[in-house]
């Protein structure tokens, strides 16, 4: 059951006590057939470990940048992730760090790009939302701007794994391009409702393998990796990220949705002309809102497949739902809601646009 609500000037607002999060850990060609159980009980033991610790604040009445970004920090620090260590390394054997964090209650955003020194980017990321009058830094000047901050930093001893070293060498070594080589992305994100009823969203990714000439993906650009607004969604996506950025992924899944809460006919009349039955009228249409979410993320993410591209998306939205969507076999992915639902999973059931 959904708590009381009222129609603001320009919003459905939501208030309850509620909470919500998910996470992901990249999406891509990730099957049983690639996996060890090992490997598997690791990555699901991360999942669930940075669930946990996102869902532990949320339940604690902690906002949901702080959530987004407790979560994301454990991934970083984990190596078998694609973002701080274990990021995948450039064609020039570097390792270039991108990450994105938007408050959806005030849309403050801060995002940082090519960053080689910074041990957790997505805290700097909400250190330029927070502590600056800008929204996106780059390179050197974004590790000037650390230095400044209360921001730990680490030499590329840190960051450099041998495995993501080898998937360089290989894809120099036969001219292949970084899908080829590394069928499953790795970036990490999460999203997050708080029970004062904000969303907020981060991602944090190395990119892509032998990327050169200073390329950037989608995951530092607030509006297709990362968006989030308190009056439709949360989004975080993994991908590639070229398809993700022409397609304005976060902030594509999110206007449909506020469209779907401005334009809902059913929810103008209810509060316009039947004042005494609105409250359960819009508890059935809320409810109904994890259909349109659903729906509005697979479409969005069919558009990014006719264009050729392939990953997935996280979102949260105020109602409370946990959603992912992906066009992928698989994404490492999580989700807890103050409603009892925890889980982790890694291969995907149903393929976004194939149905
Ligand atoms: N989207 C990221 C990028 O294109 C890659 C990923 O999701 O793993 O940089």
């Amino acid at each position: 059951m959904l708590g009381g609500q009222v129609l603001a000037q320009d919003a459905l607002v939501v208030d309850s006590p509620k909470w919500s999060i998910a996470i992901h850990g990249g999406a891509g060609t990730i099957t049983r057939e690639r996996m060890t159980p090992e490997l598997e009980a690791e990555y699901e033991a991360a999942l669930q470990n940075a669930l946990d610790a996102g869902a532990r604040i949320l339940a604690e009445g902690g906002t949901a940048t702080d959530a987004v970004q407790a979560a994301i920090v454990l991934m970083e620090d984990d190596p078998k992730f694609n973002a701080g260590r274990g990021a995948v390394y450039t064609w020039d054997g570097a390792n270039e760090l991108d990450a994105s964090i938007m408050d959806g209650r005030d849309r403050s955003a801060g995002a940082v790009t090519g960053v080689t020194s910074i041990k957790n980017p997505i805290l700097l990321a909400d250190k330029v939302r927070t502590e600056s009058v800008h929204v996106f830094l780059s390179g050197k000047g974004a590790e000037e701007f650390a230095a400044t901050q209360d921001i730990e930093t680490a030499g590329p001893e840190w960051f450099g794994t041998e495995r993501r070293k080898e998937a360089l060498e290989r894809v120099k070594a036969q001219q292949l391009s970084a899908l080829d080589i590394d069928h499953k992305f790795g970036t990490v994100g999460a999203v997050a409702l708080d029970q004062d009823g904000n969303l907020a969203a981060g991602t944090s990714t190395g990119g892509m393998t032998g990327k050169r000439w200073g390329r950037i993906g989608d995951a530092p650009v607030i509006g297709a990796g990362t968006y989030a607004d308190n009056r439709s969604c949360a989004v975080s996506a993994t991908g590639w990220g070229e398809y993700f950025i022409r397609v304005g992924v976060a902030q594509s899944i999110c206007s449909r949705l506020m469209m779907f809460n401005l334009l809902d006919p059913e929810i103008v009349k209810a509060i316009r002309n039947e004042p005494e039955s609105a409250e359960t009228k819009i508890n059935e249409i809320t409810e109904r809102r994890e259909i349109d979410s659903q729906r509005a993320a697979d479409a969005v993410m069919r558009e990014v497949k006719q264009l050729g591209g392939d990953g997935g998306v996280i979102l949260v939205t105020p109602e409370g739902h946990a959603l992912y969507s992906f066009n992928t076999a698989g994404m490492y992915r999580g989700r807890a809601t103050s409603e009892g639902v925890n889980e982790v999973a890694i291969f995907g059931e149903v393929l976004a646009g194939e149905e």
